[in-house]
């Protein structure tokens, strides 16, 4: 396979980082993740709107406009012939003098394998944890996951798929997906402390009454249905949180309906 590293596209076996870098160090840098469809990079635009407004976030440099990352892009989809699979974009905090100051970045968009939940997963649902937490700078995609990927042991420990941040009462996202909860019919999903989610906006605009607004966390261990967006997962159920049940336990209607509803809106996307 093909990679793009600081300058050309070359093996990515091949692809080099200095092991001072900022990004490894210090946990400073940025990154975005999207999938193809049918070789279409799906959404691209607003991912790369969003990795463009992560590096102006954080002060790094990342020297390529937006025409000049998607014609990589594109290239990269044909040379490794990407019908459905994931694209990583990283930009490193650089190799700083002090070890600590952003410096000049390097940029690497590679390729990969994309893992989606089996199947039983959307039809049953799955499971989380809950735990306070609340994400720093949350709305920049940062490469620094410490916490979740350490918690991640106790949370497969208690068979679960994955966690949800709340703080002072306050829910806000899973480790990588946010989350919607359905209650009387009203769906709702947080405002605040959030990666503002590109599957979330998409699912925002099939759910345009969905009101964005604080949601405690009682609110959600009393929801009828709840669900977990993010790039690899579309829509995916949650049927239990701890050791609840979330509504009857089952798949919700509202959920099923928005799971179709994606789907198609991502065929229309990939239509040639
Ligand atoms: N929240 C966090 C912290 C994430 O890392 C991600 C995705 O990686 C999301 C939410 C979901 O965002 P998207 O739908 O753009 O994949």
């Amino acid at each position: 396979p093909y990679c793009f590293s600081k300058t050309d596209i070359i093996q990515s076996q091949d692809a080099q980082i200095h092991p001072m870098d900022i990004g490894l160090i210090r946990g400073y840098g940025i990154f975005d993740f999207f999938r193809t469809s049918n070789y279409v990079p799906l959404f691209l635009s607003d991912y790369l709107d969003r990795f463009i407004r992560s590096a102006e976030k954080t002060h790094l440099d990342l020297r390529y406009t937006k025409k000049e990352l998607e014609e990589i892009i594109l290239k990269l989809i044909e040379q490794n012939d990407l019908e459905n699979g994931g694209i990583r974009m990283l930009l490193t905090g650089g190799l700083s003098e002090n070890h600590f100051s952003p410096a000049k970045s390097d940029l690497f968009i590679f390729c990969e394998e994309l893992l989606f939940p089996s199947p039983s997963k959307y039809e049953q649902g799955v499971k989380l944890v809950t735990a306070d937490y609340v994400r720093a700078i949350a709305d920049i995609k940062t490469t620094n996951y410490a916490y979740p990927v350490w918690l991640s042991a106790q949370w497969k420990s208690l068979n679960a798929e994955d966690v949800i941040y709340h703080h002072q009462g306050i829910i806000s996202e899973s480790s990588r997906s946010n989350i919607f909860v359905i209650k009387n019919e009203e769906i709702s999903t947080p405002s605040e402390h959030i990666l503002h989610g590109i599957t979330r906006k998409r699912v925002l605009e099939l759910a345009p009454r969905t009101s964005i607004r604080a949601i405690t966390l009682e609110e959600l261990m009393k929801a009828d249905e709840v669900f977990m967006t993010s790039t690899t997962k579309r829509i995916l159920p949650i049927t239990t949180i701890d050791e609840s049940k979330v509504g009857n336990g089952k798949v919700g209607p509202f959920t099923q309906q928005l799971m179709e509803e994606f789907k198609k809106m991502e065929a229309k996307h990939t239509l040639h």
